[in-house]
This record gives structure tokens, sequence and C-alpha cells, in this order.
């Protein structure tokens, strides 16, 4: 769906940005084929998340968060970076914006082209696996392997940890040098792009709030509407890979 007076606003807007920060949520990987969570039809429609207490003191919560998990994986494994993903990517490489806070775990930031330290992960990544209590990291075919065997829910081979995706659950603490990270890139900001997200999860949701009050300017990209459109300065709800390619100029 073309939406040309969408783009030419927001491109004015880009150009006259000093330091464009973005906000992404699961709605720019829909068109990598990756389903969001609050969508008509999305994942939650059809079943309850595991939260972390449950997934700690459950072992049938873990076999079940592990045959969630291989059951996406192929979905997730087959998804690559679409022009939402690309136009985020050239603002960043040209040095117009400076970082992108991610809810996403699906790692299609990194694929784009983004180096990971410009890349803040709010809720972890789902690529690999970490103890829970060492840290140590674990990678997913192996894990795949063993627990194909009889179900048997991973622990580390280190410690005896439980081995979790290192992804952050309801119920779990913040990972607080990334919510470091995207408290100072929001403060700094003077552009605060959001792109796919109901903003419904915090204490995510809470950056663009502060990126207002600090003065930038907030626009949110979003088919559905948010609870923030009232403070934002432009509001699009249209698709992100037209809206940003068309804003940037990327296909
Ligand atoms: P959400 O599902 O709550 O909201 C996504 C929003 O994006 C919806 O409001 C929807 O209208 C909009 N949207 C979807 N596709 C769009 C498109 N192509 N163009 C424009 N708008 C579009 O997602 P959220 O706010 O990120 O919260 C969900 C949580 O679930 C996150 O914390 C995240 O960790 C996790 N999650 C991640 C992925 C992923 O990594 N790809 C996928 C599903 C869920
Ligand atoms: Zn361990």
């Amino acid at each position: 769906m073309p939406n040309h007076q969408d783009s030419a606003e927001l491109r004015r807007l880009i150009e006259r940005a000093e330091r464009v920060v973005f906000f992404t949520g699961a709605g720019i990987s829909t068109e990598s084929g990756i389903p969001d969570f609050r969508s008509p039809g999305g994942i939650w429609t059809r079943m309850a998340p595991i939260d972390f207490r449950d997934f700690m003191g459950s072992e049938e919560a873990r076999r079940e968060t592990w045959r969630r998990k291989f059951a996406v994986d192929p979905v997730l494994r087959a998804a690559e970076p679409n022009r939402g993903h690309r136009a985020v990517a050239r603002l960043i490489r040209e040095g117009r914006a400076s970082a992108v806070i991610t809810q996403n775990i699906d790692g299609l930031h990194q694929a784009s082209g983004i180096p990971a330290e410009q890349v803040i992960e709010l809720h972890g990544n789902t690529t690999y696996a970490t103890c829970l209590d060492c840290g140590r990291r674990y990678e997913i075919d192996d894990i795949r392997v063993a627990f194909e065997r009889d179900e048997t829910p991973p622990v580390c081979t280190h410690c005896a940890g439980f081995v979790k995706t290192a992804t952050i659950s309801f119920g779990q603490a913040m990972p607080a040098e990334a919510m470091r990270r995207a408290d100072a890139e929001t403060r700094a900001a003077d552009l605060f792009i959001v792109a796919g997200s109901s903003l419904a999860v915090y204490p995510a949701a809470g950056f663009p709030e502060l990126a207002k009050h600090k003065g930038a300017r907030l626009v949110i990209v979003n088919r559905e509407p948010t609870g923030l459109d009232d403070i934002a300065d432009l509001v699009v709800r249209q698709n992100i890979g037209d809206t940003l390619g068309d804003a940037v100029g990327v296909n």
C-alpha cells in the first residue's frame, strides 16, 4: 500500500534530525514471515506465555518451553531481513542513526548488517541459549539433538543449572547493561522512531515516552493504534517496509 505523504513527512523529519534512534518490535519482522504476538491471529491468540517462575519451578514447563522453541525454530531460521530492516541499517551505516533498541529476539537487525554493538536487545536473543546459573553459552543445534532423544530439558554440563534460550521471559529481570544503554541512547536522540510495537510491554515501552519527555520528536509506524499515538509527532498506520523503505530510499 503506497503512502507517499507519510513517507515524505518521515523523510523530512529524518533529514532534519541529528541523531535518530529506532525502537523496534515484532511488527518489523512480520514481513520476514515471523508472526507477532498481538496482531489478530498472532501467537498469543493461540497460547499463553510461560513465565519465568514456572520455568524455574516445573520440569514440565521447561519441557513445554523447549518444545515450543523447536516448533517455531524452522520459521525463524528461514527468515531474512526485509525492507524495514534494510532502511534502519542504512541510516545506521550512514551515521544518521546511532542505535536500534529492539524488543525482538530474532537477530534480524544483526543479519541486516548492523554491528552488534549498535543493536540493543531488551528481551535477549533466541538464536542461542545460556545456563541461568553460570552464564555458559550453548548452541541450539546441540540442545535439539539431545532433547529429541527423550525430551529431557537441558541442564548445564558445568554447574547443572537450567539452560534456557538467551531471552527474557515475563517475570525475569531485565538485562541491566542493555537497559542502561537504551536509556542513554534514548536521552541523546532528537528523533525517536518506533516501528512495529504495540507498546504494551513495560518497561520497554517506557523508552518512547522518555524520548518525547526529553524533547525528541516521536514517530510511530504501526498498523494498529498504540497507547502513545496521542503524544507522537507523526503516526503512520501503514506497513513498515514500504513506509521506512520509501522514506529512506532503500528497496
Ligand atoms: P506486538 O506483537 O505486541 O505488536 C506488534 C505490532 O506491530 C502490532 O501492533 C501490529 O499491528 C504491528 N505490525 C505487525 N506487522 C506490521 C507491519 N508489517 N507493518 C506495520 N505494523 C505492523 O509486538 P511487541 O510490541 O514487539 O511485543 C511483543 C513481544 O514479543 C516483544 O517483547 C518481543 O520480545 C516478542 N516477540 C518477538 C518476535 C521477534 O523477535 N520477531 C516475534 C514475536 C514476539
Ligand atoms: Zn552452568
